[in-house]
């Protein structure tokens, strides 16, 4: 690399850095940037002027403080200057936002679908849908990138989903199809549900201060994140934390993946509605349901809740065996559960020795809840920004 190569580069990453650090950290005064990055009073100085001149950061007084003589003036990032869309593919759901950003969701639109109608087509279209009627209901910034979740084994270079067994997909060119359907010159990423929503949540959610968690989350299937020494497990092809087809029951049911007594096939939401009785393809509100059964001690459905505690219990065990985790967050039906299963899976925890060698495990719900694939998806559709924020700007506003 020649020397002027070397500068730019380092300048690209010297301005990724401290707009990360004011994403994480929100308005900051130079002092704190200098603190926080290492970087000298007048580096920053210069690196600030230039996020300004991008649009991507504003400089200002500070809210008073109540204490005398003037506050000094933060950097905060610019919400209205851009904006990402983001899109949510589950079985049961679509839904689509737009994202600023410093995180702000300005604007989304959520549509419930019956499980006949999740081809590849009528996602296509339902999502294309969405996305004008979310335009049409929110004025936005410009949008620079736009990323979109899937249930499913996507390879990371090129957002091809290899299999969404739960959608009935093979074999799908995700981001292609969706960059060539919402036709707005916006690059689309696809990424796995449960690995964006493990990014979220390590981000702002349940995970900060974590450098090892898994995250865990149910619906219909289930899907996990794994962050190790602080970053995402990929694996070799892109496709680690399918945790849901870890084999826990060689005597259990037939999979969707068409292997027998995966996880997901034990504590997924239909094994759990089966065994109160309920209808299997009921959906949340089915598990609603169950849980006020269970609240008024109907014992199927208290039988039910213990069999998934039981058999959770068993999958988190072996995960924090092999990869030695401080943390494990429960998503989706998992978090809306916890409450009613907690003593329980407590106890089989501990009869399953995860505890041996005095490791304390935390193991709490999702704290971004519902939005945390989203602002995993909005993160993702960041990343460009986020790398290189002087050449994506320059790109799009030239
Ligand atoms: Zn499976």
């Amino acid at each position: 690399m020649s020397i002027g190569a070397r500068t730019s580069h380092l300048r690209r990453s010297n301005l990724a850095l401290v707009l990360d650090q004011l994403r994480r950290r929100g308005p900051s005064s130079r002092s704190q940037l200098v603190a926080a990055t290492g970087l000298t009073r007048s580096a920053i100085a210069g690196l600030v002027g230039e996020l300004e001149e991008l649009r991507l950061v504003i400089e200002g007084p500070s809210e008073p403080d109540g204490r005398p003589g003037r506050p000094s003036p933060v950097v905060r990032i610019d919400d209205r200057s851009v904006a990402v869309l983001a899109i949510e593919i589950f079985v049961d759901e679509i839904g689509v936002a737009i994202v600023a950003l410093d995180g702000s969701i300005l604007g989304a639109e959520r549509r419930s679908r019956p499980r006949a109608r999740v081809a590849v087509a009528e996602t296509i279209s339902d999502v294309t849908a969405l996305v004008d009627q979310l335009d049409a209901a929110s004025p936005h910034p410009r949008l620079i990138g736009c990323g979109a979740s899937v249930t499913g084994l996507v390879r990371d270079a090129d957002g091809f989903v290899v299999a969404a067994p739960n959608l009935g997909w093979t074999d799908v060119p995700l981001a292609r199809l969706l960059t060539a359907a919402l036709d707005r010159g916006l690059a689309v990423r696809v990424g796995n549900d449960a690995d964006l929503g493990a990014l979220a949540e390590l981000r702002s959610g349940a995970g900060v201060g974590s450098d090892h968690m898994v995250y865990v989350s149910g619906e219909v299937g289930v899907g996990g994140g794994l962050i190790v020494a602080g970053r995402p497990v990929v694996g070799h092809f892109g496709f680690a934390g399918e945790i849901g087809h870890m084999p826990v029951n060689p005597e259990g049911r037939q999979c969707r993946c068409g292997s027998i007594g995966c996880w997901e096939t034990e504590v997924g939401e239909r094994a759990l509605l089966a065994r109160a009785g309920l209808d299997p393809d009921g959906g949340r509100s089915a598990v609603e349901e169950l849980l006020d059964r269970a609240a008024g001690d109907d014992r199927a459905a208290l039988a039910a809740l213990d069999a998934e505690a039981r058999w959770l219990a068993m999958g988190i065990a072996g995960l924090v065996n092999v990869l030695d985790l401080d943390t494990v967050v429960l998503g989706g039906l998992f978090a809306r559960v916890l409450p009613a299963i907690r003593r329980q899976l407590d106890e089989e925890l501990v009869r399953r020795r995860y505890l041996a060698a005095g490791r304390r495990v935390r193991v709490v719900g999702a704290a971004l809840g519902a939005s945390a694939v989203t602002v995993g998806t909005a993160e993702l559709a960041f990343r460009s920004l986020l790398e290189d924020p002087a050449g994506v700007m320059n790109a799009t506003f030239g």
